[in-house]
């Protein structure tokens, strides 16, 4: 039972490898994703600005439109005043005049405001370009590095589960199967030792008939809390296996049991 484990708690330092590797995985995508979405958020606000830029010219252009009218009919009013002789009509003119001169006055300071007002949207329309063209620079690299990282772990991925196929085959296939489940189901170590007479899975205390049964090594032995299969600290004095393309390099080594 204990070789049985020690082959198993091999394979389960390569799961182990496996588990935090495809976390890094997802981790890199989430961030390859955050880059993309600033770069969409950057394109909305240049396309924000430019649509409101846009209005202001065109309401610009109406008030344009209105002083040049006004411009118009006052030089008409003009000249028709000069060939005017009554008093009455004359001074008629001249207030329609001033009138028409007040409220193109009031079109004119609409319109500065509005100059202004462009003025300064087209300000950070160039901002939003510039912080846009440089964060296409940065998340080019960032984008290509996150890729690369994203190929390596796939290839260490590759290797780890090619060395996994390896080391399966020796292994007893009905303690294997349910190893896998419970590595399946926790995602963590299944196969932890007692220490101090307490489960390094779940920290809860054991019996000292519960640690007899590990010892003896007839059967497997769960955790009554968490299910894991308990071994005694020594058997997890296993050999590491190093993946290195598909080279398996083995060296005996005592497995740490933290994370
Ligand atoms: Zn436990």
């Amino acid at each position: 039972m204990r070789e049985a484990l020690k082959l198993i708690l091999t394979i389960q330092e390569l799961d182990v490898k496996m588990i935090r590797l495809m976390r890094l995985k997802k981790q890199r995508i989430d961030e390859l994703k955050q880059v993309e979405n600033l770069r969409r958020e950057l394109l909305d606000q240049l396309k924000d600005k430019e649509n409101e830029i846009k209005g202001f010219h065109e309401e610009c252009l109406l008030f344009e439109r209105k002083i040049d009218e006004h411009r118009e009919r006052i030089k008409k009013l003009e000249g028709q005043q000069t060939s005017i002789k009554k008093i009455d009509e004359f001074n008629a003119i001249t207030r329609e005049i001033t009138n028409l001169e007040r409220e193109k006055a009031q079109f004119e300071q609409s319109l500065s405001n509005l100059v202004d007002k462009k003025s300064a949207e087209e300000e950070l329309c160039e901002k939003t370009k510039k912080n846009l063209a440089e964060s296409d620079e940065n998340s080019k690299t960032l984008e290509a590095e996150i890729r690369q990282t994203i190929r390596d772990i796939n290839q260490e991925g590759l290797d780890l589960k090619k060395a996994r196929e390896e080391l399966v085959v020796g292994a007893d296939p009905a303690i294997f199967t349910i190893y896998d489940r419970l590595l399946r189901n926790k995602k963590d170590r299944v196969v932890v030792p007692i220490e101090n007479r307490n489960c390094t899975g779940c920290h809860i205390a054991l019996t000292a008939q519960h640690e007899n049964l590990v010892r003896k090594g007839e059967k497997l032995v769960f955790c009554e809390h968490c299910s894991r299969i308990h071994v005694l600290p020594d058997t997890t004095a296993l050999e590491e296996v190093d993946v290195e393309g598909s080279q398996v390099k083995r060296r005996r080594r005592r497995a740490s049991i933290t994370s």
